[in-house]
């Protein structure tokens, strides 16, 4: 027996690499990320061509181990060319990717030390870092105290667990779902579609309120839904808005709602996933007044504080309602119950247990740089939005309106023909020359292009780029 469990140790060994091994491991890798970044500006934001689609079903798991660096060649070929360069500056298109330096070396200390982050009692370190970072969010967002947060991979799950949580602090019951009613917007991102389906409800009654010509729901409108609907016998419960809409990047008049919201005892929940971060920038203090009306926002550091993917936040006013939906008392966790605000536990606050330490991935860039930069690139990517509005409008293309935060909307208007077609084909035409990469949404029927500067690294060459590009297209499509 000895033996054979000898024989397996010197197998299972090989998980661990010592010292020498780990330096011929990381070297390349090393070398690997830093020809990527010392090469990203001049790196496509776009490939059109997809590459072999058998590659990595043609080089299976296997029982032996194979060389980093031919794994590394693949890698680049196979991962890293085809499709969309989130990385890159030239990501313009959805709300783009950051992947600042600091916060990959907080994932990677996180990954060895493989530091436990949902308990309090068995990672206090890192769950108090983790809390006093949902604290300093809360502050941002005018919470006070008594506010309580989570980290999620994204905002897709933050936004479900506000969803979770209002649902159970009303105690909504099953039968009476289909009394129950949303208000929100068309422009609500489809995550919060989702995340009421997930939660269960989508027998929920949807209201979706006007807009006005910005795009922003109108307040009055509301009021005047939730009137009716109490008069018809209907449970008014829940009303959304979004701090920075994904499509045109609008800003709800989130003061207003939030005073409606309050007046008739509703859960008022925001969804800051793009935009809530612009709070950081003094001349949007004002746009975004009114965040502190909301009973739970999301916020997502992977976007506007450009981290690398895989960070979400969702903050909740009442601690003790965003426990209350998540917690489980298992008897062999009985002495890890706490209640002060910095000993919360993560895995009473979320549906996850084992849970990445993703807190060292927010902190260590915050700490490290300072918020000073942060503020800059945030106001930076404000700045380049309207210079391109300007721009693009000067160069003849209907603009939609005056950029709010970071996404610009327009189209142009050929003398003859199909105008969507037009349109369609000019991205096309953006997407092929591949160095910027922007998206396109219809509004009012119209396809319409987007502009979105939200990555770090868009500063105004690429911009500058991508309006000779724009130009370029329109003067080979108009001469086809
Ligand atoms: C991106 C986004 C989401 C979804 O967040 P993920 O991090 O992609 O899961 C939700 N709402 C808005 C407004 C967004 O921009």
């Amino acid at each position: 027996m000895i033996e054979h469990i000898r024989e397996l140790e010197k197998m299972a060994r090989q998980l661990e690499p010592d010292s020498t091994a780990r330096a011929s491991l990381r070297e390349p890798v090393i070398d690997y990320t830093e020809d990527f970044l010392n090469t990203i500006y001049d790196r496509k934001a776009y490939e059109t061509d997809y590459g072999n689609p058998q590659a990595f079903f043609e080089s299976p798991v296997s029982e032996e181990g194979k060389d980093v660096e031919e794994l590394l060649t693949y890698l680049q070929e196979n991962v890293d060319k085809p499709g969309l360069n989130p990385a890159s500056g030239g990501h313009l298109g959805y709300i783009p990717g950051g992947g600042i330096y600091t916060s990959s070396l907080g994932d990677y200390i996180a990954d060895i030390t493989n530091t436990y982050a949902g308990v309090y009692f068995a990672g206090p370190g890192a769950v108090r870092m983790e809390n006093m970072l949902t604290q300093w969010m809360a502050g941002l967002v005018g919470y006070p105290g008594t506010a309580a947060g989570n980290h999620a991979s994204g905002g897709s799950i933050a936004n479900l667990i506000a969803i979770v949580t209002a649902r159970d602090a009303f105690e909504l019951k099953a039968k009476d779902y289909d009394k129950c009613v949303i208000y929100l917007s068309e422009h609500v991102h489809h995550s919060v579609d989702k995340a009421v389906r997930i939660a269960g409800l989508k027998e929920c009654v949807k209201r979706y309120i006007p807009l006005d010509e910005r795009y922003k729901l109108i307040p009055e409108k509301l009021e005047e839904a939730i009137e009716e609907d109490k008069k018809q016998g209907l449970i008014p419960w829940l009303v959304i808005a979004s701090a920075g809409t994904t499509d045109v990047g609008a800003v709800d008049p989130l003061e207003e709602i939030g005073q409606i919201a309050n007046a008739n005892n509703l859960w008022y929940h925001i969804d800051g996933a793009y935009g809530g971060f612009f709070t950081l920038v003094d001349e949007c203090k004002d746009l975004l007044k009114g965040m502190d009306r909301s009973d739970s926002i999301v916020m997502d550091p992977h976007k506007g504080l450009f981290l690398p993917y895989g960070l979400g936040t969702v903050l909740v006013k009442d601690a003790d309602k965003l426990q209350q939906a998540h917690h489980y008392f298992a008897n062999y966790m009985q002495d890890t119950t706490e209640r002060n605000i910095e000993a919360r536990s993560p895995a009473d606050l979320s549906p996850e247990l084992t849970k990445h330490f993703r807190g060292l991935r927010l902190w260590l860039p915050l700490k490290v740089h300072g918020l000073a930069p942060f503020r800059a690139c945030l106001e930076e990517k404000l700045w380049l939005t309207r210079y391109f509005h300007e721009k693009i409008k000067a160069l003849g293309f209907e603009t939609g309106p005056e950029p709010e935060l970071s996404v610009s909307t327009y189209r142009y208007l050929p003398p003859s023909g199909d105008v969507n077609a037009f349109n369609e084909q000019l991205v096309k035409e953006v997407q092929k020359d591949g160095r910027a990469f922007i998206s396109s949404t219809m509004l009012h029927g119209n396809f319409t292009l987007r502009m979105t500067a939200v990555a770090f690294r868009t500063h105004l060459e690429i911009i500058d780029t991508l309006l000779e590009v724009l130009e370029k297209g329109v003067d080979k499509l108009l001469n086809e």
